[in-house]
C-alpha cells in the first residue's frame, strides 16, 4: 500500500503545488509554490498538508504514517538546493516552521524562526558568516519563539529579561545590543526556559524541527485562533498546513532588511505601492511595532525623519517594484507581501490577497475594471457586501471638531489605519474593554502600545482602537480594518502606563474611563467627546448637502452599485415608517417599501390620546368615535409616505402589537391619563388588567385584533385608500399601496378581514370618484400559515415573510428573552449563528421555501418578499434569491448591502 502524499516541495523555480491548492497547502503554502513557479526568488522549502494536520489533531497528536519519512526526504531536497546541511556544525541550514491555513488568519497561529541553531551549530555559523552578533541575535529569537510556542513559556518572561538587559545596557532598541549582551541574553533566556518549562531548551536540530511542527499543528486550536474563526465564520475542521522553509536573514547587518507591502493602499485603495520596512531586523519586527518602521518609498514619506527603501537601496527597491507588479498582474488582485533582504538580495516570503477597508475594496474593484484587469462581474464577486456600511459610517461633525481643536483638545496624531470616526471611554486592556462594553454598556476606545492576537475580543468590543507603536501594517491596523473599526495606529506621542491605567501626552493625563475621540480616516486623536456627522455618501445622496462631482468616493460607490443593479434579479425594498426614512432609503436605491409599521404612528403626541380613547371604549360606537379622530391623522401619514415613494410599491401593515402596549402600566401615569381623558383612574387600571396577557407575543395581536375589533383595521384601510385616491386625484401621482394583514395562521382569518377591507376600498373609490391600484396580501410569520400557504394564496395577492416572528415561532424562542442564552448557543456551537441575525436556512428556511412553492402553486403570479431584519443580511439575501423571492426589504442603511448581496447571489447562481 502506498501512503498518501503529505509533503509538497518548492524551490529553484519549481514547485509541486500551485495557487489553486489552498485547501491542501494553506494559503501561504499554495502561494509560496505559485511564486516559485513564477520565477520569483523564494527561499526553498516544503509544505506539510492540512490533511496531515487534521490527522494529527484527530489522532491524539500522532503523525500520519509516512509523514516523517516524507519530511526527511524533502529536507534533503532543500539541503541539496542550498548546499548546506540541517544540523551541520560547520555551515548549518536553518529553517522556519510556519503556519498557514486556507484563509489567512494573520498572526493567530504560530511560526518559529531560526530552527537548527544549537550550541554547536552556532559556533560554525558564527565562523562561517564572521558575524557572531548576528548569529546570537538569531539564537535569542529562536529561544524566545520556541520557548513560547513549543514549550509554553509565557512570552512576557522573555520581554522582561530583554527590557531589563536593555535598561542596564542603556540602549533603546534591540538591535543596539552588542555581541556580549546578546550572549548574556541567550544564557538568561535558556535559564528561564529551564525554570519555567522544567526542561532544558532542546539542543538537537531535529528535536527542534519536530517540536515546532507539532506546535504549529496544535496552534490551530489556540484560543485566539478559535476566537478569530468564530468572529470570521471560518470552519474549525480545516486545519493548518506547515511550511518548512530555508531561513533568509534580514538581521545580518545594515544591508539587510525585512518588510511588508501592499500593492495598493489598503485604507483608501489608491493605486500606490505601499509598505514599511526595518533595516537589520527579522520577521515579525515590523508587524509587532518594536521599532517605528520606515516607509518603503519616497511618495510615502511624511517627513524627513525616516529614510525610505527607495533611497536606501534603490536597486533592491526597483526589483521589489517589478515583483509586486508581476504579482498583481498575475493574481489580478491587490496583494499583501512579506519580503526580506539579505545582503541586498531580495526574497519574497509571502503573498496573499490584501485585507482592505470597504472604501479601498470599492476603489480597487472599480479601478481594476477600468484598468482592464478584471470584468464587472469579477469586481462584484470580490466584494463583501457588509463592508459597504463603511460608506455610511459617521465622520466628526466639522463645527464640533473645530471647536474641539480651537479649545486645545487636539491631543496627538497617528496613522490613519482604519477609517471612520469613533468616540468612547478609554480602556487599556482587552479584558476591560470587553467588560466596559458588555457589562457597563459603554462605548470604548481601546488604547494599547500595540495589539496582539490575544486582544481581538477587546478590539471587537471597542468602537475604535488607538495604538502608540506599530505602522499601517501592524496587527492593530490590519485587524481593525478587517473588522471595519476605526483605528489610529503608531501614535508615538502617547506615553502609556498600563500599571497606572493611564497615558500621558505632555502634561495631559488620560485615565481609564475618560472620553477620547479618534478619527481613523485622518489619524487624529482628540480629547473628550466629539460628535460625529454623516459620511460623504450620505451627504451627497441623502442630505444633498454635497455635490456628487466633489466626491470621488461617492462616484465610485454609485458606479459599483449600478453594476450590481444591472445584474441582480431580486428587488430591494426598505422598511420605513416615515416620509423621511422613505426618502433616505430611496436615495440609497430602495425600490419601494416592504414594511411600514403603522403602530409607531399611534405614539405621536397628537394621536396617542385618541388611540387610548379607542382602547378604553367598551362599546363599538365609542370605539368608532375615537377611530374617527385617528382617521385623518393616519391619512396624513400615508399621504406622506406614498408621496415620498411615488411610482413605487408601499406595503403597509395593519396594526400588529397587542393593545396594552399603548396604555401605561405605572399607577402615576395611569392617573395622569385619567385626568387628561376625563375618566376615572380605576377604569384605566381595570382595562390594563383586562388586556394584560401572560404571553403577549402569542396573544391578542395582529389579525386577531382585526377579527375582534374590525373597525380598527377598517379605519386603517380607509385611511390608506383615501390617501392613495387623494394623491391620484389631487397630485396626479402614481401610487401602489399594498395592504398587509399581519400574523395570520389560517386562510379564514385572512379571508374574513380581506372581504371587509375590499368593501371599504370599493366604498372609497365610489366616494372619491377615482381609483388607484392596490393589493391585499399577508405576512407569513406563523408556521401554520407557511404550511397552508396554498390555501392562503387563494385570496392573498402577495406574501411577505416576517422572518423575525417566523424564527421566533419556529424555534420557540422569544426574541426579547433569547439574548440570555443565544450567545452561549453560538459559542458552544449548538447553533451556527444567531438565527435572528442570519436566517436559519435548515429550519426556518424550509418554511419560507414551502410558503413560496405552495403559494405560487395556487397563484403563479404571487408576489413574494421578506421584511424581517434578515433582508439586510448578505447570507440571508443569498438564500432569498435561491428560493425565488421577488424582493428583500431591509432598513434604509442596509439597502446598498442588500443590492450588492442580491447581485452576488445572481452571479453565483
Ligand atoms: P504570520 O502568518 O504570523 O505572518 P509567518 O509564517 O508569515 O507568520 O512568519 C512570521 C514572520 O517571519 C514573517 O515576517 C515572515 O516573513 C518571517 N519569516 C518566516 N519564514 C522566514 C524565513 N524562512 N526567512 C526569513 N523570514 C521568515
Ligand atoms: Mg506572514
Ligand atoms: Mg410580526
Amino acid at each position: 500500500m502506498t501512503t498518501a502524499k503529505y509533503v509538497y516541495y518548492f524551490g529553484d523555480g519549481q514547485a509541486e503545488g500551485k495557487a489553486e491548492m489552498k485547501n491542501l497547502l494553506g494559503g501561504k503554502g499554495a502561494n509560496l509554490a505559485e511564486m516559485t513557479n513564477l520565477g520569483i526568488p523564494v527561499p526553498p522549502g516544503f509544505t506539510i498538508t492540512t490533511e496531515a494536520c487534521i490527522h494529527f489533531l484527530n489522532n491524539r497528536e500522532a503523525f500520519p504514517e509516512g509523514l516523517e519519512q516524507q519530511v526527511l526526504d524533502n529536507l534533503v531536497l532543500v539541503e541539496r538546493s542550498m548546499g548546506k546541511k540541517f544540523g551541520d556544525e560547520g555551515d548549518p541550514l536553518l529553517v522556519s516552521c510556519r503556519s498557514g491555513a486556507r484563509a489567512s488568519m494573520p498572526g493567530m497561529m504560530d511560526t518559529v524562526l531560526n530552527i537548527g541553531l544549537t550550541e554547536k551549530t552556532l559556533v560554525g555559523m558564527a565562523e562561517k558568516t564572521g558575524n557572531k552578533r548576528f548569529v546570537l541575535d538569531c539564537y535569542r529569537r529562536l529561544i524566545h519563539m520556541y520557548g513560547d510556542v513549543v514549550m509554553g513559556v509565557d512570552g512576557e518572561h522573555f520581554e522582561e529579561i530583554l527590557t531589563k538587559l536593555k535598561e542596564r545596557a542603556g540602549v533603546e532598541v534591540d538591535n543596539e545590543l552588542n555581541e556580549d549582551q546578546l550572549q548574556e541574553l541567550c544564557t538568561r533566556y535558556k535559564a528561564c526556559v529551564k525554570q519555567q518549562a522544567n526542561q532544558p531548551f532542546p539542543d538537537d536540530p531535529h528535536e527542534q524541527l519536530w517540536g515546532a511542527v507539532r506546535a504549529v499543528f496544535s496552534s490551530w486550536n489556540v484560543p485566539r485562533a478559535v476566537t478569530y474563526r468564530r468572529l470570521n465564520r471560518l470552519p474549525d475542521d480545516w486545519g493548518t498546513a506547515v511550511n518548512v522553509q530555508t531561513m533568509v536573514f534580514g538581521n545580518m547587518g545594515d544591508d539587510c532588511a525585512t518588510g511588508v507591502a501592499f500593492t495598493r493602499d489598503p485604507a483608501t485603495g489608491e493605486k500606490v505601492f505601499f509598505g514599511e520596512f526595518l533595516v537589520n531586523a527579522q520577521g515579525e519586527d515590523v508587524v509587532a511595532g518594536i521599532r517605528t518602521p520606515q516607509p518603503i518609498n519616497i511618495s510615502q514619506k511624511r517627513d524627513d525623519s525616516l529614510r525610505s527603501l527607495e533611497e536606501e537601496m534603490p536597486d533592491v527597491y526597483k526589483e521589489l517594484e517589478q515583483t509586486y507588479l508581476q504579482l498583481e498582474n498575475h493574481y489580478k488582485e491587490m496583494q499583501d507581501l512579506e519580503f526580506t533582504i539579505q545582503n541586498k538580495k531580495l526574497y519574497l516570503l509571502q503573498t496573499r490577497t490584501g485585507k482592505r477597508t470597504g472604501f479601498a475594496a470599492v476603489r480597487i474593484a472599480v479601478d481594476m475594471v477600468d484598468e482592464g484587469l478584471i470584468d464587472q462581474r469579477e469586481a462584484l464577486l470580490r466584494m463583501d457586501p457588509e463592508q459597504l456600511v463603511q460608506f455610511l459610517a459617521p465622520v466628526f461633525e466639522a463645527s464640533a471638531k473645530k471647536e474641539a481643536v480651537d479649545g486645545g483638545k487636539m491631543l496627538a496624531r497617528g496613522l490613519n489605519a482604519g477609517p471612520g470616526a469613533a468616540c468612547g471611554q478609554v480602556a487599556f486592556t482587552a479584558e476591560r474593554a470587553v467588560e466596559m462594553a458588555e457589562n457597563e454598556n459603554k462605548k470604548v476606545i481601546l488604547v494599547r502600545h500595540e495589539t496582539s492576537p490575544e486582544d481581538i475580543a477587546g478590539m471587537s468590543a471597542a468602537e475604535g482602537i488607538l495604538t502608540a507603536k506599530g505602522g499601517m501594517t501592524s496587527h492593530a491596523a490590519v485587524v481593525a480594518r478587517g473588522m471595519g473599526k476605526s483605528c489610529v495606529a503608531g501614535c508615538g506621542a502617547l506615553n502609556i502606563d498600563y500599571g497606572a491605567s493611564q497615558f500621558t501626552v505632555g502634561d495631559v493625563v488620560v485615565k481609564e474611563g475618560d472620553f477620547l475621540s479618534i478619527d481613523g480616516t485622518t489619524g487624529e486623536v482628540l480629547l473628550g467627546e466629539v460628535p460625529t456627522r454623516p459620511s460623504e455618501v450620505i451627504q451627497v445622496l441623502a442630505e444633498k448637502s454635497m455635490a456628487l462631482e466633489d466626491s470621488p468616493v461617492c462616484q465610485r460607490f454609485i458606479k459599483l452599485m449600478n453594476w450590481a443593479d444591472d445584474v441582480r434579479r431580486m428587488k430591494v425594498r426598505t422598511n420605513a415608517d416615515t416620509p423621511h426614512d422613505s426618502e433616505v432609503a430611496r436615495a440609497f436605491g430602495a425600490q419601494g417599501i416592504g414594511l411600514t409599521r403603522t403602530e409607531h404612528m399611534f405614539f405621536g403626541e397628537d394621536r396617542i390620546k385618541a388611540m387610548r380613547e379607542m382602547i378604553l371604549a367598551d362599546n363599538t360606537p365609542d370605539r368608532e368615535k375615537a377611530l374617527e379622530k385617528l382617521l385623518p391623522i393616519q391619512r396624513e401619514d400615508f399621504v406622506g409616505i406614498l408621496r415620498a415613494m411615488h411610482d413605487l410599491p408601499v406595503t403597509i401593515r395593519l396594526l400588529d402589537p397587542p393593545l396594552h402596549e399603548f396604555l401605561p402600566h405605572e399607577l402615576k401615569a395611569q392617573e395622569e391619563i385619567a385626568n387628561e381623558l376625563g375618566v376615572p383612574a380605576e377604569k384605566i387600571a381595570h382595562r390594563v388588567h383586562q388586556l394584560s396577557e401572560s404571553n403577549p407575543m402569542l396573544g391578542h395581536r395582529g389579525c386577531r385584533l382585526g377579527i375582534t375589533y374590525p373597525e380598527i383595521y377598517l379605519m386603517q384601510v380607509r385611511a390608506i385608500m383615501e390617501a392613495a385616491c387623494y394623491l391620484v386625484k389631487e397630485e396626479k401621482i402614481d401610487v401602489f399601496p399594498e395592504i398587509m394583514i399581519p400574523l395570520i395562521g389560517t386562510a379564514a382569518e385572512f379571508n374574513v378581514i380581506r372581504d371587509q377591507a375590499e368593501e371599504v376600498v370599493q366604498q372609497v373609490f365610489a366616494e372619491t370618484g377615482v381609483e388607484s391600484p392596490y393589493l391585499i396580501g399577508t405576512m407569513i410569520e406563523i408556521p401554520r400559515a407557511a404550511l397552508t400557504a396554498d390555501e392562503v394564496a387563494e385570496k392573498a395577492q402577495f406574501f411577505s415573510f416576517g422572518t423575525n416572528d417566523l424564527t421566533q415561532m419556529a424555534f420557540g424562542y422569544s426574541r426579547d428573552d433569547a439574548g440570555v442564552f443565544l450567545p452561549e448557543y453560538v459559542e458552544k456551537k449548538v447553533l451556527p449563528d444567531d438565527p435572528f441575525q442570519t436566517l436559519d436556512v435548515a429550519g426556518v428556511g424550509q418554511l419560507v421555501e414551502m410558503g413560496v412553492v405552495k403559494g405560487r402553486a395556487t397563484r403563479p403570479d404571487l408576489k413574494v418578499g421578506i421584511c424581517g431584519e434578515h433582508g439586510g443580511d448578505p447570507r440571508s439575501v443569498y438564500f432569498c434569491h435561491k428560493v425565488g423571492l421577488d424582493y428583500v426589504s431591509c432598513s434604509p442603511y442596509r439597502v446598498p448591502v442588500a443590492r450588492l448581496a442580491a447581485a452576488i447571489a445572481t452571479l453565483n447562481d
